[in-house]
């Protein structure tokens, strides 16, 4: 499918419609005929775990390449050898798959254009780095770290931002090769040019920064051999036929510097779209620190992907409505480039037990997904009450699906069904004859007519019905209140004195359950003071 038009947003003063216009002509032709398919990547450095700023770019590029039917590329970018983190890069791709995102082509899954992870592309970076040396556009650098350093505190103490003042690239060639012949330690640095040309961000505008004139010669080749970021990504990019970049707003102006690369090199850049940054409720950084905003904890707690993918993008922009519920099919057909906004999207968290319940209640409302519900619910149910399950009823595929449907939309997460309030659900209660007594001497009236109540209504229990039914049968019971009533049968079902009424714990029980808690009783005074729990096993 060819690439629509991107809708571009103009965001600087001096553009005009006119020449908002032209640059969307400019930029539909790139998208659609010359560049061919679409080819986008999504390129974390494994310094650390996938979080949701990370998931978010991530996503915005896998939504674009579906839509217009591309490939969507996992790079790692390990080149500063010295932040990485053990696991990460592992881990980086779990959750991409876990979120439902997974890509086309990475390190794990190999492609034609790989290998996937920079350390093992250094051959190419080196002769590209060669390269850019041989046409001028680079230079080698010898200046030590003491001189570097020196640099800085006289920048710092003229109250500047610290830069390299480029003295390397006034050494003549003789200079060069004595150094290099003596094995000094030297990195290679880029000769940033005047004269940047502006660029066409599908977000952000018309954009350029003229960067020679606020930053030294970056450096391209780090002296233990390493390229440093700058020139690692274009190089990707390039070969990895990139066709459209997509990421953090935070490396929107380095992207003119990753441009007078490109021109240097003769490459034609991809067309770049940088998106606004995922930021607190508040308008605070999301802080990795927090620990919190980590996928691997959302998914330990619980989380349904597609809540995540739901909420970081309900809250952002490229949808013209912000309406929640949306699945990954849903957001790539309502996925529009030219609504993405400048400003940065603020995600509240809070909300996220919200998006999860609705999207807990659509897979429940999914057979298949319904099943895999089920398997996960036996095995926490399992875990949180082993000791005390009496009854292997309450594990059936069955049992749990009804009470699954009976709760969707009240529940943001399976765990909820295991807490204390809901573990009547699982466990029998055990009580004492002294309990019943306590609350009133027509136990065996009342569990006798309840269970009449159970056996009038058959398999397909309603709460409204069921209500009803309840208030006649307390009328029949002349000595005890209504209140007296639903309280022992509370008890007879749960073992609880408070909590959900007692039709809605009927039907969450289901008819055969709650008639054979509510024979309990009767065997009660049968086997005499026993506790009943013993009685009914
Ligand atoms: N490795 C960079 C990062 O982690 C990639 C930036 C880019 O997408 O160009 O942010």
């Amino acid at each position: 499918m060819p690439v629509p038009r991107c809708g571009v947003r103009c965001v600087t003063a001096v553009c005009s419609g006119a020449a908002t216009r032209r640059a969307a002509v400019l930029l539909g032709r790139r998208c659609s005929t010359d560049q061919g398919v679409v080819r986008v990547r999504f390129a974390p450095s494994p310094t650390g775990f996938l979080h949701l700023g990370g998931l978010r770019t991530a996503l915005y590029n896998y939504i674009f390449a579906k839509k217009y039917g591309g490939s969507f590329i996992l790079r790692l970018e390990d080149t500063d050898q010295s932040r990485l983190v053990p696991g990460a890069a592992d881990s980086i791709e779990d959750m991409l798959e876990w979120a439902a995102v997974p890509p086309d082509e990475s390190p794990r899954q190999g492609g034609p254009l790989g290998p996937y992870l920079q350390s093992q592309r250094l051959d190419l970076y080196r002769q590209t780095a060669q390269q850019l040396v041989h046409s001028g556009h680079a230079y080698y650098c010898f200046c030590s770290s003491q001189r570097l350093e020196l640099l800085k505190k006289e920048a710092f103490k003229r109250g500047e931002t610290p830069r390299y003042d480029n003295r390397c690239r006034h050494l003549r060639e003789q200079q060069v090769e004595e150094k290099l012949a003596q094995g000094s330690p030297h990195v290679i640095r880029f000769r940033l040019e005047t004269g940047v040309e502006p660029f066409q961000d599908i977000v952000f505008g018309w954009t350029h920064h003229e960067v020679a004139q606020v930053e030294g010669d970056p450096v391209v080749m780090k002296a233990d051999g390493f390229p440093t970021y700058h020139l690692a990504n274009i190089v990707d990019d390039h070969h990895m036929k990139i066709s459209h970049v997509l990421r953090g707003s935070e490396w929107l102006i380095s992207t003119s510097k990753h441009l007078l690369m490109y021109r240097a090199l003769g490459w034609r850049p991809p067309t770049f779209g940088h998106l606004p940054l995922l930021m607190n409720k508040d308008g605070a950084k999301l802080s990795k620190r927090q620990g919190d905003i980590f996928i691997q904890s959302f998914q330990k707690k619980g989380v349904l992907p597609e809540a995540l993918l739901d909420i970081t993008t309900n809250c952002g922009s490229g949808f013209s409505t912000n309406r929640m519920g949306r699945r990954i099919d849903e957001l790539i057909s309502e996925f529009s480039p030219s609504k993405i906004t400048t400003h940065s999207a603020l995600l509240d968290l809070e909300k996220l037990p919200e998006f999860n319940r609705i999207h807990l209640q659509r897979r429940i409302e999914d057979e298949e997904q319904c099943r895999l519900l089920i398997r996960e619910l036996q095995e926490l149910i399992r875990l949180a009450f082993t000791q005390h399950i009496h009854d292997k009823e309450v594990l059936e595929e069955d049992y749990i699906r009804r009470v699954l449907h009976f709760r969707k939309g009240h529940i943001s997460s399976l765990g909820d069904l295991v807490t204390p309030t809901f573990s009547y659900l699982w466990v029998r209660p055990s009580f004492s004859s002294q309990q019943v007594a306590a609350l009133t001497s027509d136990a065996q009236l009342i569990a006798s007519l309840a269970l009449k109540l159970v056996s009038e209504h058959g398999e397909a229990l309603k709460v409204e019905e069921l209500s009803k039914g309840l208030k006649a049968l307390a009328k029949q019971v002349k000595d005890s209140s209504y209140r007296d009533v639903m309280k022992l049968l509370r008890l007879l079902l749960s073992g609880l004195q408070q909590g959900p009424s007692v039709a809605e714990m009927m039907v969450s029980l289901g008819p055969v359950e709650s008639s054979q808690r509510f024979r309990k009783v009767l065997l009660l005074s049968e086997a005499g003071d026993e506790a009943a729990g013993q009685a009914a096993e």
